[in-house]
C-alpha cells in the first residue's frame, strides 16, 4: 500500500440494466474478517456477463452499480485482519461465480452448495473481477497449481467448471454417446472433457466454424442445427448424454429427437421461456432431465488439478481491461472463437 492513505483501482462499473460497462477510477476495497484482497491478473468474459449488462436478469435497483467478472485469477494482495486461511499473500487464486453460500441448508451440508438458495455471487452481491484489484471470501478462495496460465485458466473457473460438473452429474464412461449442443466456450470445453472419458462426441451447432472448430478439438460427428438435426443424431447412434449449451428453446424438439432410451439431458444454457416437454414421450423413453449450475468447491478443485495435467486447448483470446464492453457486444454478436479474457498486463493508460 506504500504511503497512499488512499488507493484507488480501476474498474469497469455497470451502473444500470442495460448500461454499457464505464472504467472508473474508484477505492481500492480493504479486506475485512474472513477476506482476502486480489490483485487481479486476469478475468475471463462470461454469457452471464452479458446477460446481466443487458438487464435481462431482473436484478433490484438497490444493487446497481456493479463490477462485473467472475472467472478470476490473481495473487493474493492482502490478508484481512484474524483471517484464518492456509494462503499466503502471493499466492495465485482463482475468484470463481460463487462468492460464497449459507453453509447451513441441506445442498451445503451434502456438498451441493451451487444450489444454495443464500447464495452470495459474485458481479451481483458482491463486486467482481472487471477491476484491477477484488475482495474473495477466505473459505471459498483455493490456489490455482502453477501449471496452469492465468490467461489460458481464466475461463476455467466458469465456463469449464460448469461443463465438468455437468457431466459429473451423468454416467459418462467408455462409449457413451453424448451429444452437445452448442460449441461455443461451453461446449469446447466439453468436447475435450467428454473425450477424456472415452466417449463418443456428436457436436449440434447453427455455425458451420463453430463446428470445424468442434471438429478439431475432438468430436466424432457434427450436424448443423436445424429441422432434421435430431434425426441425424439418432441415425448415427443417437445420445445416451446431451448437454445443452445453446440458450434457445428451438433446440427442445432437437434433443427429444436425438436420444436414446433412458437418456440423461442436462439443462445447462440459461434458457428463460419454457419448452413443450411431453410426459409421456418422458415415460415411454425413462429420461432422465436435470439442471446444472456451475459447480462446487470440491469440484473446482478436482477440475484444477485434471487441467494441471491435461490442458484443455480451446481458443482464449487475451484482451484489456478498457476495451470489456466492446468485448460483450462481440460476445452478443457471437464473433468470438472459444473465450475472451481480460489480460490486465495489456495497456489501459489514458482511459482513466
Ligand atoms: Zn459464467
Ligand atoms: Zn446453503
Amino acid at each position: 500500500m506504500g504511503n497512499n492513505p488512499h488507493p484507488t483501482m480501476l474498474a469497469a462499473v455497470c451502473d444500470g440494466p442495460g448500461e454499457p460497462l464505464h472504467l472508473r477510477r474508484m477505492p481500492r476495497p480493504r479486506p475485512g474478517p474472513g477476506q482476502l484482497l486480489v490483485k487481479m491478473e486476469s478475468c475471463g468474459i462470461c454469457h452471464s456477463d452479458l446477460h446481466i449488462r443487458n438487464g435481462d436478469e431482473d436484478l433490484p435497483d438497490g444493487l446497481y452499480p456493479l463490477i462485473l467478472g467472475h472467472e478470476g485469477i490473481g495473487r493474493v494482495a492482502e490478508i484481512g485482519p484474524g483471517t484464518d486461511t492456509g494462503l499466503k499473500k502471493g499466492v495465485r487464486v482463482g475468484l470463481p461465480w460463487l462468492y460464497g453460500t449459507c453453509g447451513a441448508c441441506g445442498p451445503c451440508h451434502t456438498d451441493h452448495e451451487s444450489f444454495c438458495t443464500d447464495q452470495q455471487v459474485r458481479g451481483i452481491h458482491h463486486y467482481g473481477a472487471f477491476a484491477e484489484y477484488a475482495l474473495m471470501n477466505a473459505q471459498f478462495a483455493f490456489e490455482i497449481p502453477e501449471e496452469i496460465h492465468p490467461i489460458a485458466g481464466a475461463p476455467l473457473l466458469c465456463a469449464g467448471l460448469t461443463a465438468w460438473s455437468a457431466l459429473k452429474k451423468t454416467k459418462i464412461g467408455p462409449g457413451s454417446r453424448v451429444l452437445i449442443v452448442g460449441a461455443g466456450g461451453l461446449g469446447q470445453y466439453a468436447i475435450l472433457i467428454a473425450k477424456s472419458y472415452g466417449a463418443a462426441v456428436t457436436v449440434i451447432d447453427r455455425d458451420d466454424g463453430k463446428l470445424e472448430e468442434a471438429r478439431s478439438l475432438g468430436a466424432d460427428a457434427v450436424v448443423p442445427a436445424g429441422p432434421d438435426a435430431g434425426a441425424a443424431v439418432k441415425e448415427k447412434g443417437g445420445a445416451d448424454i446431451v448437454l445443452n449449451f445453446a440458450p434457445t428453446r428451438a433446440v427442445w424438439p432437437t434433443i427429444e429427437a436425438a436420444v436414446n432410451p433412458m437418456s440423461e439431458i442436462v439443462a445447462v444454457a440459461l434458457v428463460y421461456e419454457p419448452v413443450d416437454l411431453s410426459m409421456m414421450w418422458l415415460i415411454d423413453g425413462g429420461h432422465r432431465l436435470f439442471g446444472s449450475s456451475v459447480g462446487t468447491r470440491r469440484e473446482t478443485r478436482e477440475f484444477l488439478a485434471f487441467a494441471a495435467k491435461n490442458p484443455l486447448p480451446v481458443t482464449v483470446e487475451p484482451v484489456p481491461l478498457s476495451v470489456v464492453n466492446k468485448a460483450l457486444d462481440r460476445l452478443q454478436d457471437g464473433a468470438v472463437n472459444g473465450r475472451l479474457c481480460i489480460d490486465f498486463s495489456l495497456d489501459c493508460k489514458g482511459v482513466a
